[in-house]
């Protein structure tokens, strides 16, 4: 890849382990509000807390619903299929402390994921993050993650009022990281709103198919038809880039 210039991170499951994360917040609040399950079945929590079917988070992205909403409802689908109590607004609260609480308290970058920020810096090139949460919230989520420092949050949901996969997002991201959309890769663990839709936007999609990180099941037909670049770890990502050498300790080059 010649003239390379940045590289723009997803956040959660890119370069943060959030499911993992949310496996600690489900067990913090499946033992307070549903006691009845063994925790040996928290996994399941955390799969339908991730596949989200009915698309709330979706709707926030787009800016249909607002952050507290589709929290809520899908608080309350969880709980409606484990045999939880009916939450409202006025018992949220007191459930979102128990689940963010447990949430924030896991925030760590996966564990390929300085090294391979190091790697970008040392070859001269920009390094930014864009992410479907909002600005501060992730902004806290990178300092936790002691990654900050070397990734500034750039865009999220709430710099323009939508998210991914709209393609003024990406361009904004771009812009803020001051360089040609065409000249940036985009790295995310969703082959849809991330990686494909990065393309779409002009830029060099790229997809983290990590072993087990899928939300949703995707068919090899789908794979193939989005013919976007693949790698399963963010150590394979200084050698799709074209940077092949430098996680090695060779002397970085602009590629
Ligand atoms: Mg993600």
């Amino acid at each position: 890849m010649t003239g390379l210039e940045g590289v723009l991170f997803d956040i959660d499951d890119t370069l943060v382990a959030t499911r993992e994360a949310f496996g600690h917040a489900w067990s913090a609040t499946a033992r307070r509000y549903l006691p009845d399950l063994p925790p040996e079945r928290d996994a399941e929590l955390v799969t339908m807390w991730r596949e989200d079917i009915n698309g709330h988070y979706s709707a926030y992205t787009r800016g249909e619903v607002g952050y507290v909403e589709q929290r809520l409802a899908r608080a309350n689908e969880v709980h409606a299929a484990f045999g939880g109590p009916v939450l409202d607004a006025g018992t949220f609260d007191e459930w979102d402390a128990v689940f963010d609480g447990g949430f924030r308290a896991a925030w760590v970058a996966h564990d390929d994921a300085s090294a391979v920020v190091d790697a970008l810096l040392a070859a001269g090139l920009a390094v930014g993050a864009l992410s479907n949460a909002s600005v501060a919230y992730q902004t806290d989520k990178l300092e936790r993650s002691g990654l900050l420092a070397r990734v500034p949050m750039l865009v999220g949901v709430d710099t323009l009022g939508f998210g991914k996969p709209d393609a003024r997002v990406f361009l904004e991201a771009c812009r803020l990281l001051g360089t040609d959309p065409a000249r940036t890769a985009y790295v995310g663990d969703e082959l849809d709103v991330d990686a494909v839709a990065a393309r779409d936007a002009g830029l060099v999609g790229i997809w983290v198919d990590r072993p087990g990180g899928r939300r949703h099941a995707i068919s090899d037909a789908e794979i193939a038809e989005a013919d976007v670049t693949t790698i399963a770890s963010l150590d394979e990502l200084p050698g799709v880039l074209g940077l092949l050498g430098i996680s090695a300790g060779t002397p970085a080059t602009r590629a």
